[in-house]
Parts: structure tokens; C-alpha cells; sequence
């Protein structure tokens, strides 16, 4: 009897709070009219700092099919990418995109890698979410990993991007936040200014996991910014397998298709 009456106390005063920071999110939305986090337009939704439609258009621009294993573009047809196919099973076992790293969206994710721009960031997570939002239920996460920054580098830069993201996406999907869980051993140099050849053995040995024991057996989200070849996720993912987590997939915001 005392624990209904402490419940429905609980409820009442938790309805109460929601009312409460709705009308506040409201006032605020008066006072400081949302905007859009590209061209900072008013946007009509409430409580937001997102994407007005014609920025979140002209992100998707373009957009064709993605191969479900490593979202490299696929011709119409086919069911994964002819690299998917020669090289067989990667480490992590799926991978989604918003799109390619090419025009608007890479310019954006440039943005997205500065520390004052997180509302940037935070739209882009929930452009991901927005889009994928099925596939990623299907996956059942129990736990996001962001791709780490060598602690050098962070503190060159200020903020790790994959970080802002893959706090978001926990928060969205409701899974815990593992990131602090995965570390770089040493500071490899980016990607992009390898050939494709040199790629996976620069990151070979790159990673460590912290403590085993919370990825373990669980269902991992591994999350980063740009994907090139996968090689790097390619690394992390198999870090990760071999501490134990069940499976691992990736979440990346572009995919460069170069
Ligand atoms: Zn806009
Ligand atoms: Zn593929």
C-alpha cells in the first residue's frame, strides 16, 4: 500500500517535471528561436538545434545503395561490394553511413571536429539515428565505443568528434557508453595519407582494450567519423572481439568512396 502511494508520488511528481521543462524548452524556443546547425536558418520544429529540410537534403543528395557489410556504394543489383565478396567476413559484421564523405557532408563532419561546433555533431548523430534507426534496433546494442584519438592528438584538437557522436547514439539507443573502455597505443598517422596498401598495417597493434570485463559477451557499437578503406575499424573491431564482446558493429557518419 505504501509502496503504490510512494509510485504513483513518483509518477505524479515525474509528469509534473516533463511539464515543467516543456514549457521552459517553449519560452526558450521564443527567446531563442532554433536554428539550424548548417545554415542557420529558423527551423519550425520545436525543441531542437537541427537540421532545417533543405540542409538535411542536401546532405542525403545523391545518396545511392550501401553495401549492409562495410556501406561502400553498391551497384543496383548486387547485394554487397565486390571487396566484401573477395575478402569475405570482416571483424565487425555490419556498417552504416549517412553518406559520402564528398561536398556538404564532408564539410560538415570538418565542422563537426572542432570543439565549439557539438550542436553540429549532435545533428549529425541524430541524422545517422533518424535514418538507420531500424538497423540498429535489429542489432540490439548493449554498449558504444567511439573511435579513440591517441591522447596527443586530443589535446592538439580539444574535443574527439567520434566521442560527441558516440555519446549521442548511446543516449539514443539507451545503451551504456563504453568509450572510455578502448585506447590507442600509439599515435599512427591518419589514413588518408596512406595508400591503401600501407593502411592496415598502420593501425595493426594501434588499439587496446581497458577493462575486458565490461565489453564482454555484450553487443558492441563501434563509432567514428569518416570510414576509408574499414581498415582501422577493421583493427579496432577485432581489439575488441578478441576482449570478449559477442559482436561488433560500425556507425560511421561518411563513407570516402575514393
Ligand atoms: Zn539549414
Ligand atoms: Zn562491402
Amino acid at each position: 500500500m505504501v509502496d503504490r502511494a510512494r509510485n504513483e508520488l513518483r509518477r505524479g511528481l515525474t509528469s509534473k517535471r516533463v511539464r515543467v521543462s516543456r514549457s521552459l524548452a517553449a519560452v526558450r524556443d521564443i527567446i531563442f528561436p532554433p536554428s539550424c546547425v548548417c545554415c542557420g536558418r529558423p527551423t519550425l520544429e520545436p525543441e531542437s538545434a537541427q537540421l532545417c529540410e533543405a540542409c538535411r537534403e542536401l546532405l542525403l543528395r545523391g545518396e545511392r545503395r550501401r553495401c549492409p557489410r562495410c556501406c561502400g556504394q553498391i551497384p543496383e543489383f548486387a547485394a554487397v561490394c565486390s571487396r566484401c565478396e573477395s575478402h569475405g567476413r570482416r571483424s565487425y559484421s555490419a556498417a552504416i553511413c549517412v553518406g559520402a564523405y564528398s561536398e556538404q557532408l564532408r564539410e560538415a563532419v570538418l565542422r563537426s571536429k572542432k570543439t565549439s561546433e557539438f550542436p553540429a555533431t549532435a545533428a549529425l548523430a541524430d541524422l545517422l539515428w533518424s535514418l538507420h534507426r531500424e538497423t540498429l534496433a535489429s542489432w540490439r546494442i548493449d554498449g558504444v565505443v567511439a573511435m579513440p584519438m591517441h591522447w596527443l592528438r586530443r589535446l592538439f584538437r580539444g574535443v574527439n568528434g567520434p566521442q560527441l557522436l558516440a555519446e549521442r547514439l548511446a543516449r539514443s539507443l539507451g545503451a551504456a557508453d563504453l568509450s572510455s573502455v578502448l585506447a590507442r597505443r600509439r599515435n599512427t598517422p591518419p589514413q588518408a595519407s596512406l595508400p591503401p596498401s600501407a593502411r592496415l598495417a598502420n593501425v595493426r597493434g594501434a588499439f587496446r582494450v581497458r577493462r575486458a570485463n565490461r565489453v564482454a559477451a555484450r553487443r558492441i557499437l563501434l563509432v567514428d567519423d569518416v570510414m576509408t578503406t574499414g581498415a582501422t575499424c577493421q583493427e579496432a573491431a577485432a581489439t575488441l572481439l578478441r576482449a570478449g564482446a559477442a559482436e561488433v558493429f560500425v556507425a560511421v557518419i561518411a563513407r570516402s568512396d575514393a
